[in-house]
């Protein structure tokens, strides 16, 4: 599969991001349902893996939703540079859905290299593996693809939501932050890729 160049990409483009390529549902300011602190959460449109209980599955096709103009954009900087906003939340649908990862990748460079104070949590529904020392993102059908827009991520939220496992958290009474099924990990990705193998973030 191929993806874009992150490291050569903005080089040349004077408005990254500022095209309409992808298709979203929504912003979200002031959000605490979706990461530590206040966040503003993208919500992109296109999903492939149709996990059974899921609460949104109008996200599920890549061309639902609305196109995420300049001005939608433009909407999501300004309540990133809210001085309240700890960062940013890319959600959906999947943002590394084929339709959204490399759009979705430059958003996330763009808040790197231009707001470092702010970080970045991002939720999938493919698993993050480490693959002869290479991290992967995979799905249900073990296909795997490596994502460079990896290294701007403070913390991934991976994997498909199980409602088995919900219920079972649920009866169990199991504390489950941020996340809607145990099985989904909240990883700490910039500790993850130092040390080469995956971290959990502790839950607090
Ligand atoms: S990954 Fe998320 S949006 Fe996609 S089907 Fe599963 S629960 Fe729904």
């Amino acid at each position: 599969m191929d993806f874009i160049n992150y490291d050569n990409f903005l080089e040349t483009e004077e408005s990254p991001g500022l095209t309409n390529q992808i298709m979203y549902h929504n912003i979200t300011h002031d959000d605490m349902l979706n990461g530590d602190g206040l966040r503003v959460v993208l919500w992109v449109a296109g999903c492939e893996h149709h996990c059974e209980g899921c609460h949104n599955p109008c996200t599920w096709d890549p061309n639902g939703g609305a196109p995420f103009t300049e001005w939608e954009e433009a909407e999501f900087w300004e309540w990133l540079d809210k001085s309240w906003t700890q960062g940013a939340t890319f959600s959906g649908g999947d943002p590394l859905h084929p339709a959204n990862r490399d759009y979705v990748g430059k958003m996330m460079k763009r808040i790197k290299e231009t707001r470092p104070g702010k970080d970045i949590w991002c939720y999938t529904g493919y698993e993050l593996i480490v693959d002869e020392g290479e991290f992967k993102l995979q799905n249900a059908k073990g296909e795997a693809f490596t994502y460079p827009a990896l290294k701007y991520i403070d913390v991934l939220v991976d994997g498909r939501f199980d409602i088995k496992v919900r219920a079972a958290d649920i009866a169990a009474k199991k504390k489950v932050i941020w996340r809607g099924s145990s099985n989904q990990r909240l990883i700490d990705v910039q500790t993850s890729l130092k040390e080469g193998k995956i971290i959990v973030k502790e839950e607090n």
